[in-house]
């Protein structure tokens, strides 16, 4: 009984990210299964998933090979402890994938039960890295505004989206220090004191590294473990940075032996067109790649820290204090882990890294048609990473007011038509399967249309 789930959600289940007054009144909508890029609710009403679950079922739904996969691994060992001398099979050849996928010497995994774990596990690491060559003070974050990192307590507070800096939370802050964001588009406001105004996208670049290099200056090298950056900014508005970015940041972090992070939860396993973003796109190799999402296609909870031999090297030198005590009862997960195995068995035969080459350029395109509409400011992003930007005037760029609601109006009207898109503040994001057909493209683009269109029309009345 539809109504009776719906019932039991909203008396017992406390969502992640709920904002309390509008759940305790509308309560959510209870999808009930999924094929390929479509998902229905419990009334079967069919809409089209134009955000892949949350930026992560890449392969789509439905793919009874891993299902299989997962089912056969369950029955034949559900679990084993991955602690110190015992392993698993899947965990074992997941890893030994993993390093073959990811770019340079980056060959050592470290699995963890998603994103937030990963990335907090990444913070261990260097910790531990610096602190076993005698660097002990060298334990300070750098992270950006505007980027998400996580949701344990620690990650929470690398992240920089001031949306997500509850005043009934509190933040590690003497931890971790922020830069400005990389998003060009709003260099007039990201910016202090209105500098980034008129500045061109070279201008904006230089000042994002110097002023990286004069944070780590004002906190002292010797106290920096770790930089973290998203190649593409996901959450904190799709942000493609200006080109070099990535490239120069990592030189200045190195220039001050500050490891550096490359936070791929979603921009790998194909939503750029690359198993890894990082080298293919902005030709970095980080020190580190964490990743999670698209890792199973959602199929299974995973993350994984893949670190280089030479960081690894350092932590793992004889010391008879040498534990690195960090670890979760899951790290590792034999289900999981064959789920992994599975989903990118299933990438690499279906070539969805060459069909995203191919169609991600095709939905940008689409995408950029809204453009004619007087109120999407903004289309940008990458391949399967896009969002659309909402503005009063595009001239000025001027903000919808926040009572506007702007980018929830416009997903509310999607999710009637029969589209999920995100709302973001004034963004639309579309992250959606990987899979989708040239057909599924134009859908998704015309009901986004339409669902603008309709919130215009509301915004006249
Ligand atoms: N890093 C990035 C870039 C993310 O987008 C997310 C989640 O959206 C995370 C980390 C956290 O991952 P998880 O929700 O699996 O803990």
């Amino acid at each position: 009984d539809p109504k009776d789930i719906w019932q039991k959600d909203k008396d017992h289940f406390v969502h992640p990210w709920t904002h309390f007054d509008s759940f305790k009144k509308d309560g959510s909508l209870v999808m009930g299964r999924a094929e390929g890029a479509y998902v229905y609710d419990l009334s079967g009403k069919r809409y089209l998933d134009g955000i892949g679950g949350l930026w992560c079922v890449n392969i789509g739904y439905g793919r009874r090979e891993i299902a299989e996969a997962i089912s056969a691994q369950a029955l034949r060992m559900a679990f084993y402890n991955p602690f110190v001398d015992t392993t698993n099979v899947p965990a074992a050849e997941l890893a030994a994938k993993l390093a073959s996928l990811a770019p340079g010497d980056l060959n050592k995994v470290f699995f963890t039960c998603g994103g937030s774990t990963a990335n907090d596990t990444a913070v261990r690491i260097a910790h531990y890295y610096h602190a076993k060559r005698g660097k002990k003070s060298k334990k300070q974050i750098i992270s950006r505004i505007d980027a998400y990192h996580g949701s344990t307590y620690l990650t929470g507070s690398i992240t920089g989206r001031p949306a997500d800096r509850s005043p009934y939370l509190h933040f590690v802050d003497d931890l971790v220090h922020h830069v400005s964001s990389p998003n060009f588009y709003r260099a007039h406001e990201v910016l202090p004191n209105g500098v980034g105004k008129g500045m061109t996208e070279e201008q904006f670049c230089d000042y994002l590294i110097e002023e990286l290099e004069a944070k780590i200056l004002e906190v002292g090298p010797d106290n920096i473990a770790v930089f973290f950056a998203e190649p593409v900014m996901g959450a904190g508005g799709v942000i493609v940075p200006p080109k070099g970015y990535h490239k120069r940041s990592l030189e200045v972090c190195h220039r001050h032996d500050i490891l550096y992070v490359s936070d791929e939860v979603v921009t790998a396993f194909g939503r750029l067109g690359h198993f890894f973003a990082s080298e293919a796109v902005f030709g970095i190799v980080p020190d580190m790649i964490v990743t999670a999402k698209g890792l199973t296609s959602g199929y299974q909870p995973l993350g994984a820290v893949i670190f280089s031999d030479r960081v690894y090297e350092a932590m793992s030198a004889e010391d008879p204090d040498g534990w690195f005590t960090n670890g979760y009862t899951y790290s590792g997960h034999p289900v999981a882990c064959a789920a992994g195995l599975a989903n990118i068995a299933l990438m690499e035969r279906e070539d969805l890294n060459g069909h995203v080459q191919k169609m991600g350029p095709y939905l940008e395109q689409q995408l950029n048609t809204l453009l004619e509409l007087p109120i999407v400011g903004n289309v940008r992003g990458h391949k399967f990473m896009m969002c659309v930007e909402n503005v009063m005037d595009k001239t000025t760029r001027e903000h919808f007011p926040d009572a506007v609601n702007i980018g929830k109006r416009i997903s509310d009207h999607c999710e009637k038509l029969g589209l999920i898109v995100r709302p973001l503040g004034a963004l639309n994001v579309i992250s959606p399967p990987l899979t989708l057909s040239k057909e599924e493209v134009d859908e998704l683009v015309s009901l986004l249309r339409q669902g603008i269109e309709a919130t215009m029309a509301d915004l006249k009345a």
